[in-house]
């Protein structure tokens, strides 16, 4: 392995769900590259996950070489390589791995596997300069509150069935608009003027969007869409900051960082930080260019793992689509 003070290049190749992704990271000069190609499902469907796996195998190569010569970077240049081992989709985890292991045995360099979840919090964190954050992660994979203790990420308080990015996509999906539907939802919230009733559900530190998602679908028709979105959006938000709060206060963490596709919301991040405010707390969120799935933060991750002395053999590399964040122990923080 390379000295600490010397600069290291590492690839990082993401391919959870939807986005194939490839990115060359710098321990001194931070992301050079990051490219990636999108799986679009078809219309009212959500990811199909062969589909999703034989798109990213499609883009491979087109993604590579963009990664790898954006900034004159080659790959004779690369340190170490990591991708995202889980959780996520199988066949799409597989197409990833198996694109990293032949990459890194070609090159004989070090495999790196990297936690999909804590590549949101470590890209997140590196902007925001946060220490040690109390973390509310949202996405479409996950919804949790996790703060760092113990030489791992522990989870506070999760949600009890669907995630947040589960419940915005899939009440898009069925007002006919095409998956991911957040960004969408968001717009058509901004337009809402009435309060619909839904229901809030919070239990503890958890938060259960299931019976939110049922009672917002039979509105459809009967309220105008915008103040059905405005209320979905104000009723699990609300939620969520509310399990935020009480960990915050339980914790006493002084700082907050939100990640995953959902902190792109300006709405959410607004509420966060009100939140944040009162208790004293600094507040941050990953940046829009960061926050959805990206190559860049399997690259960055891979930088601290690598320098942690984290490495994976070729033979014992295989993708835990169920990986849990608090299985992982974290040498570098
Ligand atoms: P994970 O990263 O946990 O594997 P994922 O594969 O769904 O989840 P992300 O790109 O992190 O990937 O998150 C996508 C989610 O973010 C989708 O549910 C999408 O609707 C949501 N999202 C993106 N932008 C917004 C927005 N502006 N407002 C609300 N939700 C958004």
């Amino acid at each position: 392995m390379k000295d600490t003070e010397e600069e290291i290049l590492a690839l990082g190749i993401e391919s959870t769900a939807h986005t194939f992704g490839v990115s060359v990271a710098s321990s001194k000069r931070g992301i050079l590259t990051d490219s990636k190609r999108t799986y679009v499902p078809q219309l009212g469907k959500g990811i199909h996950p062969r589909e999703a796996a034989q798109h990213h195998a499609s883009v491979v190569a087109e993604v590579l070489e963009e990664a790898l010569t954006l900034e004159g970077e080659r790959i004779e240049k690369i340190d170490a390589v990591g991708f995202s081992r889980g959780p996520g989709l199988g066949p799409c985890l597989r197409t990833g791995a198996t694109v990293a292991r032949t990459i890194a045995k070609y090159r004989s360099l070090p495999l790196i596997p990297i936690h999909h979840a804590i590549g949101h919090i470590e890209i997140a964190a590196r902007t925001s300069k946060l220490e040690d954050p109390l973390v509310i992660l949202v996405s479409g994979g996950h919804t949790c509150i996790t703060a760092f203790s113990g030489g791992k990420w522990r989870i506070f308080g999760e949600t009890e069935d669907i995630t947040l990015g589960n419940l915005l996509d899939m009440f898009a999906r069925e007002i006919g608009l095409s998956s991911p539907g957040g960004p969408a939802i968001e717009e058509l919230a901004k337009k809402g003027q009435r309060f619909v009733n839904l229901p809030y559900i919070q239990k503890g530190n958890d938060v259960s969007y299931s019976g939110l998602l049922t009672a917002a679908k039979r509105t459809i028709n009967k309220e105008a869409i915008e103040d059905i979105c405005y209320s979905i959006q104000e009723v699990a938000f609300s939620a969520l900051v509310e399990a935020s709060e009480r960990t915050l206060s339980h914790t006493e963490k002084k700082e907050v960082l939100l990640v995953g596709g959902v902190a792109a919301n300006r709405r959410l991040r607004e509420m966060l930080a009100k939140m944040s405010e009162e208790h004293g707390a600094s507040f941050s969120s990953a940046s829009d260019r960061y926050s959805g799935d990206c190559g860049a933060q399997i690259s960055w991750t891979t930088i601290l793992a690598y320098r942690s002395g984290v490495a994976i053999g070729y033979e014992e590399s295989q993708v835990i689509p169920k990986w849990r964040i608090d299985d992982v122990p974290i040498p570098w923080r």
